[in-house]
C-alpha cells in the first residue's frame, strides 16, 4: 500500500524533531566517558577516530542556547562567540566526558583554543592537528599524512592497541556512504529546494556530528526515501546562496528567516562535514588516501589558501550549478576569515554585477526581526526588478 502524504511529512517531522534534539545536545553522556573525542572546526579527519573505536564530536559552540559565565575570564571579548560559548561548555561541565581535545592553527582565535583546553583541562590532554597553510606545496600531502599518522598514534595510546590498516579501510567506507548521502541531499537541495530546505539539511547534517556514522548513514537513508517521495506546493522565491557558515554556525532562526523569502539553493554550512567531495580511495595505505584527498578532494573554506580554489571562482561555480540569481554574504562577527572573504567577494560581486546581500551575524541572536526586513527587501528586490 502507497504511503501517504500526511504519513510521509509525520516520518519526516519525527527525524527532523530527532535530529534537532540532537544537534541541540551539548553534554556528554557518562556511558560516553572517555570514549569522545572532540575536535574544533572546520575540517577533522573523523575516520581515524572512528576506526579507533571512539567517538569524534565536533565542537560548534554554544548556539543561542549557553549563557557565557565562567568564559569571560578565561578568553577576551573581542573573540567570536564559538570560541567564548566552546570554553563555557568545558567550564560548565558539559564536556567532562571528551577523552581528548583537537584544535588546528585555522585563525588566531581558534590557534589558541588548545592553550586555553591545556590550561583548564590538562586531563582531555589537548593538541593541535596542524593542517598545512600551503597546500599547492608539493610536500604537502606528506605533511598531512604525517600529522595523521601522530593522530593514529595519539589515539592508538589511548585505546592501548594500535589502529590497523583494515579498520581505517572500514571507516573509510562507513564515511564514504556518509558523503555519498550527504552529496544526495545537497543535489536534491540545489534540484528542488521546496522539497528540502535549508534547514532540513542542516539538521540532517548535523546530527551527524552527534553519533556513530553508521547510525547516521541510516537516518540520511531513510530520510532521502521519504524526501524522494514527498508531496511538494511549487513557489515562487528568488534562488540565492549563503556563504558564512564554514566555523560559527548561524542561529537555525535565521536560516529559516532568510528561507521565509528566498530558496537558499547552496551554502557553506557545516563545510567540515562535508569537506571531502569524492569517496576516499578505499584501496592502498588508507592513511596516504585520506590525506591526499584533503588535498585534491576538498572544498574551499575561507581559513585555507589554495591557488586553485579563487574564492569568486568557487562562488561563481556554486552559483552557475545551484542555478542561483543572488547571494547572501555572511561573516560571524569577530571572524576576521570569514570577514576578509566578505570584503574581498562584495568587491567582486560589484563588478560583476550580480545582487547580493551582506548579513553579520552571532551564534548567540535572539531577535531577527531587523535582519527580516533586511532580507524581504533584497528579495523584493530580486523578483521586481
Ligand atoms: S569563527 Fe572565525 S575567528 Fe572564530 S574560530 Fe572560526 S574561523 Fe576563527
Amino acid at each position: 500500500m502507497a504511503i501517504t502524504a500526511s504519513e510521509i511529512e509525520t516520518s519526516l517531522t519525527g527525524i527532523l524533531a530527532r535530529c534537532h534534539e540532537l544537534s541541540l545536545r551539548q553534554h556528554i553522556g557518562e556511558d560516553e566517558a572517555d570514549k569522545v573525542i572532540g575536535y574544533f572546526p572546520v575540517y577533522f579527519p573523523e575516520e581515524i577516530v572512528h576506526a579507533a573505536g571512539l567517538r569524534p564530536h565536533a565542537l560548534y559552540g554554544g548556539g543561542n542556547r549557553v549563557e557565557v559565565r565562567y568564559a569571560d575570564a578565561r578568553i577576551g571579548s573581542f573573540v567570536c562567540s564559538i570560541c567564548r560559548s566552546t570554553t563555557e561548555l568545558g567550564l560548565n561541565g558539559s564536556l567532562n566526558g571528551l577523552g581528548g581535545f583537537f584544535a588546528q592553527p585555522i585563525c588566531d582565535a581558534a590557534k589558541h583554543m588548545a592553550g586555553i583546553w591545556g590550561r583548564n583541562f590538562p586531563q582531555q590532554d589537548p593538541q593541535i592537528l596542524a593542517l598545512p597553510q600551503n597546500v599547492n606545496s608539493a610536500a604537502s600531502v606528506r605533511y598531512v599524512y604525517d600529522e595523521y599518522q601522530r593522530l593514529r598514534e595519539i589515539l592508538a595510546q589511548k585505546i592501548g592497541h594500535a589502529i590497523t590498516d583494515d579498520a581505517l579501510r572500514a571507516s573509510l567506507r562507513v564515511y564514504n556512504e556518509n558523503r555519498r548521502l550527504q552529496r544526495a541531499l545537497y543535489a536534491l537541495k540545489r534540484e528542488d529546494p521546496a522539497r528540502l530546505s535549508t534547514v532540513e539539511a542542516y539538521l540532517l547534517i548535523r546530527a551527524g556530528t552527534r553519533f556513530r556514522r553508521e547510525e547516521h548513514n541510516e537516518l540520511l537513508r531513510n530520510a532521502l526515501e521519504l524526501l524522494a517521495a514527498r508531496h511538494i506546493r511549487p513557489m515562487d522565491k528568488p534562488r540565492v546562496v549563503f556563504l558564512g557558515g564554514f566555523c560559527e554556525q548561524p542561529p537555525l532562526e535565521m536560516i529559516e528567516t532568510i528561507e521565509d523569502v528566498c530558496f537558499v539553493v547552496d551554502d557553506d554550512l557545516l563545510i567540515g562535514q562535508r569537506w571531502i567531495t569524492e569517496d576516499v580511495p578505499e584501496d592502498g595505505d588508507p592513511v596516504w588516501a585520506l590525506a591526499e584527498s584533503y588535498i585534491q578532494r576538498s572544498a574551499a573554506s575561507p581559513v585555507q589558501f589554495d591557488a586553485r580554489k579563487r574564492k569568486e571562482d568557487v562562488l561563481m561555480t556554486m552559483m552557475r550549478e545551484a542555478r542561483a540569481e543572488a547571494a547572501i554574504i555572511s561573516a560571524a562577527k569577530f571572524c576576521e576569515p570569514g570577514l576578509d572573504d566578505q570584503l574581498a567577494l562584495s568587491r567582486w560581486l560589484d563588478q560583476e554585477k550580480i545582487p547580493y546581500l551582506v548579513l553579520e551575524f552571532e551564534e548567540k541572536m535572539t531577535s531577527f526581526e531587523q535582519m527580516a526586513m533586511q532580507v524581504e527587501t533584497f528579495a523584493e528586490s530580486l523578483l521586481f526588478v
